[in-house]
């Protein structure tokens, strides 16, 4: 394998990336046997933790029944209808297999209904890895290229803005301007909060200038609430975009959205996919909005309560061992840097240390933690008072490791890029 891993941020995992053996519930088991509490999950889609027994039947179900048509079949309607139900926005959707492809479905959409051409981006979210989006990525300061081999005539209508700056936005909001896409809390980034009034100050210029106004969910859909970040802070796109949580693990995605800006998918733009809405990923989508919506009462009050202690016990447990930590959370995503001071945005990331927190994250998996070495911490339904109380220990152990080598190290190897 070509750097020996299937997707480049996996080369990230200092000392080498791991070799996984089996998952169940908030747990890891590596090939050698070793077991890690998981705050990667996946890079998110496991919400209802490994391995998760509705969603396992469904998708078994299914198998024996049929694994892939490329025809109609009746669970993708009821997926489609149960997304409708529980996103704020969705009254059409279309499917596709990763959160990349849907973006890329959705700037199309927006593209076709307002018959424009540009979009907005911000500086430091993330849409995927496809050429015209892969531009301010997570990372980078500018708008140039995310990587070797990308068209950057791809991405030539595309403006990177500072996100949380609505002056910023009038400016650009000319009348060539198709959408403005966003995760609504940019996760990618650090985790940040909206300044109050921003997302509404979004809405009402993008509806004041026949912009399409599209929510990357990707992250956040089913994650920070049942109607994901739009139901969560109260301000609904037009169009949205979902992956990861969706499919509890399995590969799919959906654009949903207004019927006033969704009809054109069923009408003037070319939607395709040889594997959209498969009949066992829609199944286990089926499955995980259908557990999620049953428990939502109890699951989502939960992962706010867990993800608040997990994100005090980071803070605590570190600086008390002598290694800055900050963590911003919403539900159940965080973002933790090594930082002495807070980081509220993306222009304060150039007051963290990456290197640090990498060095940070290789000792908490040897203590039997698995986070993403950039700082993303994502927690699961299954994560409860087991998890936090092991997590406590291991990350005073590992703070007070990484402070150590912190005043020892040698310069830290160079990192992949998103
Ligand atoms: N949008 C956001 C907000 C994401 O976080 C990601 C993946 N991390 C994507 C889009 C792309 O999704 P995928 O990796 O499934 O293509």
């Amino acid at each position: 394998m070509a750097r020996g891993v299937a997707s480049a941020i996996r080369a990230n995992q200092r000392p080498v990336p791991l070799t996984f053996a089996g998952a169940q519930g908030a747990y890891l088991r590596d090939i050698d046997g070793n077991d890690y509490v998981d705050y990667a999950l996946a890079y998110g889609p496991m919400l209802l933790g490994h391995s998760a027994q509705p969603v396992i039947e469904a998708a078994a179900r299914q198998l024996s029944t049929g694994i892939a048509y490329g025809a109609s079949h009746p669970l993708e309607s009821e997926l489609a209808e149960a997304i409708c139900r529980t996103v704020p926005c969705a009254e059409l959707c279309v499917f596709s297999n990763s959160g990349s492809e849907a973006v890329h479905a959705a700037i199309r959409i927006a593209r076709a209904a307002t018959g424009r051409q540009r979009v907005i981006k911000f500086l430091g979210h993330f849409h995927g890895w496809l050429d015209p989006l892969a531009v301010g990525y997570p990372g980078s300061w500018d708008a140039s290229p995310a990587t070797a081999g990308q068209d950057p005539l791809a991405s030539a209508s595309v403006t990177v803005l500072p996100w949380n700056d609505l002056d910023a936005l009038r400016a650009a909001l000319t009348d060539d301007v198709a959408a403005v896409i966003m995760e609504p809390a940019p996760v990618n980034g650090g985790c940040f909060a909206a300044a109050p009034g921003y997302l509404a100050g979004v809405r009402e210029l993008t509806q004041q200038t026949g912009t399409v106004l599209i929510f990357d969910e990707v992250i956040t859909g089913y994650r920070v609430a049942l109607g994901g970040a739009q139901q969560r802070l109260g301000v609904v796109p037009d169009l949205a975009v979902l992956g990861k949580a969706l499919g509890s693990g399995f590969p799919i995605s959906a654009v949903c959205g207004r019927a006033g800006v969704m009809d054109v998918a069923s009408d003037v733009v070319s939607h395709l996919g040889t594997f959209n809405a498969n009949p066992i990923c829609a199944a286990a989508a089926l499955a995980s909005i259908t557990e999620l919506e049953r428990r939502a009462d109890e699951i989502y009050p939960q992962l706010d309560h867990v993800g608040a202690q997990l994100a005090e016990i980071f803070r605590v447990e570190a600086v008390e061992a002598g290694f800055p930590l900050v963590v911003n959370q919403l539900g159940a995503a965080a973002y933790a840097f090594c930082a002495s001071r807070d980081i509220d945005s993306y222009a304060d990331t150039v007051y963290a240390d990456p290197d640090a927190y990498r060095i940070f994250a290789e000792a908490l998996l040897s203590d039997g933690v698995h986070v993403i070495p950039r700082g993303l911490i994502y927690i699961s339904t299954m994560h409860g008072t087991a998890e936090l109380s092991a997590t406590r220990s291991a990350v005073g152990r590992a703070a007070a490791a990484a402070a150590e080598s912190l005043r020892t190290a040698a310069p830290a190897a160079e990192s992949v890029r998103v």
